[in-house]
């Protein structure tokens, strides 16, 4: 069996790139299949140091760091997927990494991401890429107000954007881009904002979740409802979308893709994410396989698990001082608890979650489990 086919069973090493809640919760899902974690991070205080059997706290591009790391496990992947090239080439070079660079490369920059899917015929909002302040004009011009403009790279939770209009000062704008390169997008009016995780095995094996509602609250999840109210048909195209973009990336582990829901009823792909995803915390409690066991089972060459689902659930963030409420939350027979060890309750920072599930309200509409291509 060559590397790129090692599979990695109880006993094995996993080895996780980023120590945060991901990485916390993905170790704790190794653990129960015997699988150990070793977990690589720049924070000495990284919540998924405390969970897991072996750690490495050192720079993302400690080059000596990364081979030993490296010649410890028997597959590497990722929680936090903004890591250099030059690093990942050493980790590749020693042992199998899923998934591939190519997959990361793709979806740390949103030109390339949003080429990727428009290239498989999914439509995203118009776009353009942007590298100077006449270019900015230019795209607003072109595309009319209003709109978003974002780093094309390190974006999340709404920092690196800004809406803009034709009355924008759009030298402040592209000032806040910090020199670019940026993505001007068309502002998309929603009706809803959706995701859906999909796992593929190493074999091509497919198993995608339900496809959820995400409402956000100062930019970051705020709650996610499982599953979406969208008709059937829709939920099944924004599965195809999720298949499609893990296929044509040859992917071998978990992504997640996020939408927009228009009312005309088209859907807009915004971006993915080819690691567990903070918008599929639900399936710890309403899937027979959660989230972060089918991203192990999936990186680790292993079958994948049922994705079904067998409630409806609601699952919402516990943000900075909203962790203050543990004591009342946990004496709550019918809420799910999960506290990620941080100590510091800075605004803004994830802190836990809970979900709260009960009976499903709809009928399974079919798997979408799919067997290995012949
Ligand atoms: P992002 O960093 O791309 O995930 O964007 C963060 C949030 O900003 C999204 O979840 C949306 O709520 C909002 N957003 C991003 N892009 C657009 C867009 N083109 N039109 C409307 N809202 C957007």
């Amino acid at each position: 069996m060559s590397a790129d086919e090692r599979k990695v069973g109880p006993g094995g090493r996993l080895g996780i790139i980023g120590g945060g809640q991901l990485g916390r919760m993905s170790a704790l899902a190794a653990a129960r299949l015997g699988i150990d974690c070793h977990i690589f991070s720049p924070d000495s205080d990284s919540p998924a140091f405390a969970v897991s059997a072996w750690q490495t706290c050192a720079a993302y591009d400690d080059a000596t760091a990364l081979a030993d790391f490296a010649g410890s496990v028997d597959v590497v992947s990722f929680e936090f997927e903004n890591i250099p090239a030059a690093s990942v080439r050493i980790l590749a070079d020693r042992v199998p990494v899923r998934p591939a660079w190519t997959v990361l490369e793709i979806a740390q920059e949103r030109v390339t991401e949003k080429s990727f899917f428009n290239g498989l015929g999914i439509a995203t909002a118009p776009w353009r890429a942007i590298s100077d302040r006449a270019g900015l004009q230019q795209a607003l011009a072109e595309l009319g107000g209003p709109a978003v403009l974002k780093t094309c790279r390190f974006g999340y939770d709404g920092k690196g954007q800004v809406k803009i209009d034709r009355n924008s000062d759009l030298d402040q704008a592209w000032a806040s881009m910090a020199g670019g390169p940026a993505i001007l997008e068309g502002f998309v009016d929603f009706v809803m904002e959706a995701s859906v995780l999909v796992a593929r095995g190493l074999d091509g094996d497919i198993a995608c979740f339900d496809v959820v509602e995400n409402r956000h609250r100062h930019h970051i999840l705020d709650m996610t409802i499982a599953p979406a109210a969208v008709p059937p048909s829709l939920a099944r195209q924004a599965q195809e979308m999720a298949i499609a973009a893990a296929e044509a990336l040859d992917l071998v582990g978990l992504l997640a893709v996020e939408l927009f829901v228009c009312a005309d009823g088209r859907l807009l792909v915004n971006e993915m994410a080819p690691r567990p995803h903070n918008s599929g915390h639900w399936t710890m409690n309403a899937c027979h396989t959660d989230q972060f066991e089918q991203f192990v089972r999936a990186v680790c060459g292993l079958p994948l698990g049922s994705p079904e689902r067998f409630a409806d659930a609601v699952m919402t963030n516990l943000i900075g001082d909203d962790v203050a409420r543990w004591p009342a939350l946990l004496a709550d027979q019918g809420t799910a608890v999960h506290l990620y060890g941080k100590t510091e309750a800075r605004p803004g920072r994830k802190m836990g979650h809970i979900t709260r599930i009960k009976p499903r309200t709809d009928q399974p509409f079919g798997s979408m489990d799919r067997k290995p291509r012949q």
